[in-house]
């Protein structure tokens, strides 16, 4: 193994084991949370010893640079997920190279994903971004107009439509983000009477390298780590 792959196979471990940790402090078992190892600061030769190392879903939260970098590592067996805004005009380019796309914060972007699955015949997953924090600045559904939306999923029959997902508010530190994801877990635990025969809101995203090991205390199903997979490296 070299000294690059050595590294980041002793972060995913950490990672891995505090996940567990907190797993089993809220009573829950560690499989069933799934690791995005999150791709956006680093280039091909990482991500190449991220999978030697273990990693077998992994983030990309700018579309552009995401269709460049699937594009160059094609050759491995990847599970790629959207975390990041997607613009309706790089929808046909994204959906063939994703299993999941985290980001859906409109209507008329889930629209436009339903479209290009129903016509490419691609099975694509999708969580809604609920803008739990209130922030300005964020994206994401307003979690209070959401009941609607929930309860107009089954006019989107090609895209399969999973769960939640949000940012917790850059202040506040953990607590605050503790209240963010209890918020988003009880928000699904509402919209779930309201869904349509077919749709279960199961997924729960949230979670980052500052707030996983909570997140996963709040019932997160999905995490989504990347800064503490890369301690120690050079990147
Ligand atoms: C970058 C990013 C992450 C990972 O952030 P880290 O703090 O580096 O773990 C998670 N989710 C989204 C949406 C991101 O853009």
């Amino acid at each position: 193994m070299s000294g690059l792959v050595e590294q980041i196979a002793v972060n995913l471990e950490t990672v891995r084991r505090k996940i567990a940790a907190a797993a089993a402090r809220a009573g829950r078992s560690a499989d069933e949370i799934t690791l995005v190892a999150v791709t956006k600061y680093v280039g091909p030769e990482i991500v190449e010893a991220l999978v030697s190392a273990g990693a077998v879903v992994l983030g990309e939260s700018r579309p552009q640079q995401f269709s460049a970098k699937a594009a160059a590592l094609r050759h491995l067996p990847i599970r790629w997920h959207l975390i990041g805004h997607l613009q309706r005009n790089k929808v046909r380019r994204t959906v063939p190279l994703v299993e999941m796309i985290q980001s859906v914060d409109s209507l008329r972007l889930l629209g436009a994903i339903d479209r290009v699955a129903e016509e490419t015949e691609r099975r694509v997953s999708v969580l809604l971004e609920v803008n739990v924090s209130g922030d300005a600045a964020k994206g994401g559904f307003d979690p209070d107009a959401l009941e609607p939306v929930v309860r107009g999923l089954a006019d989107y029959a090609a895209v399969r439509v999973c769960g939640l997902m949000c940012m917790a508010g850059l202040e506040g530190g953990q607590d605050a983000a503790r209240e963010h994801f209890a918020r988003l877990r009880q928000l699904r635990d509402r919209l779930t009477g309201q869904c349509p025969e077919g749709v279960a809101l199961d997924e729960l995203s949230m979670g980052m390298s500052r707030d996983y090991e909570v997140a996963v205390e709040e019932g997160a199903t999905i995490v989504r780590v990347g800064s503490a997979l890369y301690e120690g490296i050079a990147r």
